[in-house]
This record gives structure tokens, sequence and C-alpha cells, in this order.
């Protein structure tokens, strides 16, 4: 084996890996991403202030003032 050829193999199979390690990390990424339900935008009806909260509560408390508020709807 000669010198170049290692530099060669050792170049590329780094370079391999890393486009091997940003298709995977791309690949979970779309695979998880859809999955995740956004928080739901609420604005509160006393002080105005927009927040987001889970999306699976109905009400949620003004991190501001404490009104309770519903969901914004779209
Ligand atoms: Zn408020």
């Amino acid at each position: 084996m000669s010198p170049e050829f290692i530099i060669y193999a050792w170049t590329f199979g780094t370079l391999a890996v890393f486009a091997l390690l940003a298709l995977w990390n791309e690949h979970r990424r779309r695979t998880f991403e859809p999955a995740r339900q956004p928080d739901t935008i609420f604005r509160c009806e006393k002080c105005a202030a927009v927040y987001t909260d889970d999306p699976a509560v109905e009400r949620s408390r003004c991190p501001q003032c404490g009104q309770t508020n519903h969901p914004v709807e779209f």
C-alpha cells in the first residue's frame, strides 16, 4: 500500500462517515418532527400577552396576569 492510497482512503473514509451522519441526522429529524405537535398559541383576553402552552389543554392560564384563556383560532 502506498502512502498516497492510505491518505486518500482515510480522507474519503472520514467524508463518508460525515455524510452518513448527516443523512442519519436528517432522517431522524424528518421522522420525529411531524409527530411532534406544535404548541397551541394563546392570547390573553385581559393583558393581550401572547404565549404558548401544551396542545392537550383546553384552557391555559396567562403567565403575566393569571387570566384563563382559550386557544387562538385561526
Ligand atoms: Zn394576561
